[in-house]
């Protein structure tokens, strides 16, 4: 249709497919996310071909940051793609396990890795980075003097500084994550935790993520390489075997461009960091935004209309518990939004200046403040592009928000779009047992619950 992106008319397209089959529901249904999984296959195929192979180093291993998105069969769906998984709780390894990885293609970051666990992921062989020197004092006990089945490495900070966005910036003179290079005889007491451990043979970074620079990623990685090359010199061998680069490559909020592109970000790589493609490494990398962010998208139902102060307002049902990042900081995580009809067709009317809100309770439960859209009307659905990571996926509880289904979405060569259910819907006249309390509520003392056709 006139006006809109190939990326937008698939919107429309799965939007009138998904009221047609019930999975918006005025009555059922006021909230759901999709996951476009023909365009996390064109993502992941573009990921492979990105990065070079070559014949005297393994495979590049892509392990998808398993927080950007942790859905079991998002995982498993990113694993027959041939993706490995980098996790980084106890909660994350068991779903990377559930969703079928082998140990050996999952990589265990995290800054406050118990001994438990540390004995748990080297017993099953997954590839750990230590976060620092005492993590590293407890990987010794824990091996007991054994050769590791684990590809073991640290994570290094490069300290060149933080991208637009704070709480994304991990290369900061003060981050909480790594060993520091920088720092006075902190780099000289590294290379002797690597020359007192000969299976010590990866070295890890993870510069940043959305705002940062591909040019201070592609820096910091080169830090990374250059400590590597420092290790093997002293050593007088090739000790460190593996570079595991992170991941952290932005996207793009305000349109439908996936840019950049992995190549892009790759050719920056080979400017900074040459050694890393001399053969003579192992890559690991750990993307999760650029992978799954613009593959994903949320739809709501426009509840009531009302104009404040002089300014249309659109209360719908999505709000803190989806976009949790951007409602608390709209600066820093700005969102598209887009407008449909109730049966899911683009609406075409004149922009009108109007803000989007979600149901939580608490006045700064926005979306988007004075933006440009046709008017909204109750019954009407906005959609919310790009929110594939760290979104739906990652919901807040806010207000007792139940989480919404999350749909699967594949065309067929004839154009027929089908549907798989990733996730059910929660449904909130279910209190989960846990919430219940140690003694729970019996069944026969909650008369006041609707009966199912209401739901
Ligand atoms: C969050 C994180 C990633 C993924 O970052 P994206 O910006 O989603 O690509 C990769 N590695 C580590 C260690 C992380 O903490």
């Amino acid at each position: 249709m006139t006006g809109l992106t190939p990326a937008a008319q698939r919107r429309e397209r799965i939007l009138r497919e998904a009221v047609r089959q019930g999975l918006l529901d005025r009555e059922r249904s006021l909230l759901a996310a999709f996951v476009d999984l023909d365009g996390v296959a064109a993502t992941v195929g573009s990921l492979h071909r990105a990065f070079p192979s070559s014949p005297s180093a393994p495979p590049v291993l892509h392990a998808f940051a398993a927080k950007a998105n942790s859905l079991v069969p998002v995982l498993a769906e990113l694993r027959r793609l041939g993706m490995g998984c980098e996790v980084a709780s106890a909660g994350e390894l068991a779903r990377a396990l559930a969703a079928g990885f082998a140990p050996d293609r999952i990589v265990f970051d995290s800054p406050a890795k118990t001994e438990a666990e540390l004995r748990y992921a080297l017993g099953l062989g997954v590839t750990v980075n230590a976060d620092n020197h005492q993590e590293l004092a407890r990987i010794d006990r824990a091996l007991g003097g054994r050769a590791p089945l684990s590809k073991i490495g640290v994570r290094v900070n490069s300290q060149l500084g933080g991208g637009a966005i704070a709480a994304m910036s991990t290369a900061t003179s003060t981050s909480k994550f790594g060993v520091p290079l920088a720092d006075p005889g902190s780099r000289r007491e590294l290379l002797r935790a690597y020359r007192a451990r000969p299976w010590l043979t990866w070295v890890h970074t993870h510069a940043g993520s959305q705002g940062c620079p591909l040019e201070l990623m592609a820096r910091g990685v080169a830090r990374a390489v250059a400590f590597a090359e420092e290790v093997n010199a002293a050593a007088g061998r090739r000790q460190v075997t593996g570079i595991d680069i992170g991941g952290g490559l932005p996207v793009d909020f305000a349109g439908d461009a996936t840019e950049p592109a992995f190549g892009t970000y790759v050719a920056e790589l080979r400017a900074h960091a040459p050694a890393l493609f001399s053969g003579g490494y192992g890559i690991v990398t750990e993307f999760g935004r650029s992978v799954l962010a613009k593959n994903g998208f949320t739809a709501a139902y426009v509840e009531y209309t009302k104009h404040m102060g002089g300014r249309p307002i659109a209360v719908t049902h999505a709000g803190v518990q989806v976009a949790t990042r951007t409602v608390f900081d709209p600066g820093a995580w700005p969102l598209r939004i887009e407008a449909y009809d109730g049966g899911g067709t683009a609406k075409r009317g004149a922009p009108v200046r109007q803000d989007i809100a979600g149901p939580a309770c608490f006045a700064g439960d926005l979306l988007a403040r004075d933006r440009a859209l046709p008017l909204l009307e109750p019954g009407d659905i906005v959609a919310v592009p790009d929110t594939g990571a760290y979104y739906f996926s990652t919901p807040f509880h806010y207000n007792s928000l139940p989480e919404p289904a999350v749909h699967g979405v594949r065309t067929h060569s004839d154009g027929r779009v089908a549907f798989e259910l990733l996730r059910p819907a929660q449904d909130p006249w279910d209190v989960p047992v846990p919430d219940r309390g140690v003694h729970g509520t019996p069944r026969r003392e909650r008369a006041h619950e609707p009966a199912h056709g209401v739901r």
